[in-house]
């Protein structure tokens, strides 16, 4: 189970599942270079090892692997260049150039190194997931993709380690996302048209100053073609950016 730390319940609860289904758990942790297109973002990420290794054995690991990036990647990490289709020039891939690359790069660097039978990994990050699935079939690696269920905070918001990094204001202000997901879902299912629904809930979100939303966007979990025929759209995603942290949600239809 490939991590960048800072655990939370979110990757505990994939921890779980794994300790469920596997005799040996081994969890990974490195706050990978390569897929940080932003240096703050990178400089600022939360790092929390022995924290970490306290969590991650009480949820059931039995192997920590934190690597430094250069024993990882052998020398200085890099990644290449990744041409997927949409699945690489999309929604994250847009809008964290080189992001999926860097992913592919340490994935691979991970999956060559532990072998895993099974690999988990959370639909908190969708587009990753199908990502992954493909680099899975495109280079042949006899890992089984399990693709677990996003979790969230009680009053809603999705589980992430950058959320530390979020003001108590933020936190309110980055709810209005998961609100804007779980109606627009609600009218969706109710009937509405799909795409004006988006369309109003983008100008919604847009109209909150506090708020610098990337997109919110309907997609199939398997082609991220920002074309979709709203009749195959699987999910609703989103991301925007509240004081300063970036922040994705997705919520399935
Ligand atoms: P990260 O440490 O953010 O790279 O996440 C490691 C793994 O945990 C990824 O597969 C994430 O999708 C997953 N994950 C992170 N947050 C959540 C969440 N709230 N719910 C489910 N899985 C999550």
């Amino acid at each position: 189970m490939p991590t960048m730390g800072a655990l939370h319940e979110g990757h505990t609860s994939l921890i779980k599942r794994a300790d469920e289904e596997c005799d040996t758990v081994v969890l990974s942790i490195l706050v990978n270079p390569t897929q940080f297109s932003n240096e703050i973002d990178l400089a600022t990420y939360p790092r929390t090892l022995e924290k970490d290794a306290l969590i991650a054995q009480k949820a059931g690991v039995d192997v920590i692997f934190a690597p430094t990036a250069e024993d990882l990647y052998e020398g200085k990490p890099a990644a290449e260049e990744i041409s997927w289709g949409y699945l690489t020039s999309e929604f994250e891939a847009r809008h964290r150039h080189g992001h999926f690359d860097g992913v592919v790069a340490v994935v691979e660097r991970l999956f060559e190194t532990v072998m895993p039978q099974k690999s988990y990994f959370g639909e908190k990050d969708l587009q990753q997931v199908a990502v992954i699935r493909r680099l899975v079939s495109e280079r042949g690696h006899s890992t089984e993709v399990i693709s677990c269920e996003l979790l969230r905070h009680q009053e809603g918001l999705a589980l992430s380690s950058r959320n530390t990094r979020l003001s108590e204001a933020g936190r309110m202000t980055a709810l209005k996302l998961f609100k804007a997901l779980l109606e627009a879902k609600k009218q969706i299912t109710s009937g509405a048209h799909r795409k004006e629904t988006l369309v109003q809930h983008k100008a919604m979100l847009s109209s909150v100053s506090e708020i610098a939303l990337e997109y919110i966007s309907g997609v199939n979990e398997l082609t991220f073609n920002p074309q979709e025929l709203p009749d195959n759209w699987t999910h609703i995603v989103v991301a925007a950016d509240v004081d300063g942290v970036r922040l994705i949600d997705n919520i399935r239809l």
